[in-house]
């Protein structure tokens, strides 16, 4: 009796009484034979609500635990159901898991902790399950979160975005909290009617009260927080205007390499034709190109050298692209002064990608002297993203993207999963 009271300590037992303990050869694991206490039983597997007994169910079960030292343990329990005045006939509640699943609260703890924590192989190797039952895991995990605590509350300043994953096919909305620096909200799609789900959650009440959002600049997100945030001042993310920039650049960058010698391609049975000369070094110089003057390493400050040397163009591409991230980093009055003086410097550059990018930013200029005015910043969006791409990564083999939110959420918000036993 004694050992099976330590067992119950063992395996965290609580309002539950132990029964037996055995050596189960057939799946290699201990069993511990439990039932719920006097206190726990006979409630509502789904309200807890005390209920009169309803039948035996289907017999015993048994619900997958956190190992004891190198051996698997299983709690194994009768699951009568009850007759619950709301839910009818329902198996009844144990204090040791969730209802209708197979593994302890403990052992989900660990593995959603372990999921935020390390990587998809390590908590899979450790916890000896599938990927996809930690997918399972995570999601309840997060369900229990968000039953207690309200992401959504108190927002004024958020950044919305939407990245992609799975090779481009599929997308998420992300929502973050300017003022915390947290994920609170992230959902499917690309679309307004998936951004429409989060104002839906977040509720009239609540969107009157965001004051500032920051996003890119497409019309979907413009439209849908025009309508559901009517207070709110829209910001361009100058992450993105910078893209608009790096994207002209790069139209720049292709003219070069196709004018340049040693364009020419040698074709010959079996092989990938070639470039050299000029072209090859102008295609080598893509990433010193776009990547900020500080992050170059040497060779990369050779090829920008050997660019303004060579390719006058080019070279007044990139400083044009350099100009504008000046623009976001100068900020205030002093950025919208740097932003015309930048405008009148791209209209002039005779490079027509630049010539339009002009004009694209004279139709957001209120937004982007929005953003120029608050300066919302530009590196939490981006190290969010960040974040949730190297997430994706992680969770690449879900299929829903139910866990991957949920995953984003536990990671990237301040209610991160717990370790067994010390909540
Ligand atoms: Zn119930």
């Amino acid at each position: 009796m004694q050992n099976n009271s330590v067992w119950g300590r063992a395996c965290g037992l609580t309002r539950t009484v132990v029964e037996a303990v055995r050596f189960d050869e057939t799946v290699d694991a201990v069993v511990v034979s439990a039932r719920p206490d006097a206190r726990a039983r006979s409630r509502c597997g789904r309200c807890g609500r005390r209920s009169p007994g309803y039948d035996q169910g289907t017999g015993r079960r048994r619900w997958r635990g956190l190992d004891a030292g190198t051996t698997r343990v299983f709690i194994e329990a009768d699951a009568p159901r009850v007759r619950c005045r709301v839910h009818g006939p329902t198996v009844t509640q144990v204090p040791w898991a969730r209802h209708g699943v197979g593994h302890t609260r403990d052992f989900d703890a660990m593995a959603a902790w372990l999921a935020v924590q390390t990587s998809k192989s390590a908590t899979c190797q450790l916890l000896r399950v599938a990927w996809r039952t930690v997918g399972s895991i995570i999601a309840r995990v997060n369900d229990d979160v968000e039953a207690v605590v309200d992401r959504l509350d108190g927002l004024r300043r958020i950044g919305i975005d939407e990245i992609s994953y799975k090779r481009s096919h599929r997308y998420l909305i992300v929502v973050v909290d300017h003022d915390t620096g947290r994920l609170v909200w992230a959902g499917e799609g690309r679309s307004e009617a998936a951004l429409n789900r989060f104002f839906d959650e977040l509720g009239d009440a609540r969107a009157a009260e965001i004051t500032h959002v920051s996003a890119d600049m497409a019309d979907w997100i413009a439209k849908a927080v025009a309508e559901r945030a009517p207070n709110a001042i829209r910001c361009a993310d100058p992450f993105h205007i910078v893209a608009w920039a790096i994207e002209a650049l790069d139209i720049e960058r292709r003219r070069a390499w196709n004018q340049a010698a040693g364009r020419t391609i040698e074709k010959s049975p079996g092989r990938r034709g070639r470039t050299s000369g000029d072209s090859r070094t102008i295609a080598r110089s893509r990433y010193a190109l776009w990547k900020n003057p500080t992050d170059l390493n040497v060779r990369q400050r050779q090829q920008l050298d050997w660019i303004a040397k060579t390719d006058p163009r080019l070279w007044r591409a990139y400083l044009l692209k350099e100009g504008l991230r000046y623009v976001f980093a100068a900020k205030g009055q002093d950025g919208k002064d740097a932003l015309d003086r930048w405008l009148s410097w791209a209209r002039r550059s005779q490079l027509e990608s630049f010539v339009h990018l002009a004009k694209r930013i004279t139709q957001h200029r209120q937004a982007i002297d929005a953003n120029l005015e608050h300066g919302l910043s530009q590196g939490l969006i981006e190290s969010t993203n960040t974040k949730i791409r190297l997430l994706t990564r992680i969770a690449f083999g879900f299929h829903d993207p139910e866990p991957l939110i949920a995953l984003a959420l536990l990671a990237l918000d301040s209610h991160p999963p717990h370790l067994p036993g010390r909540n």
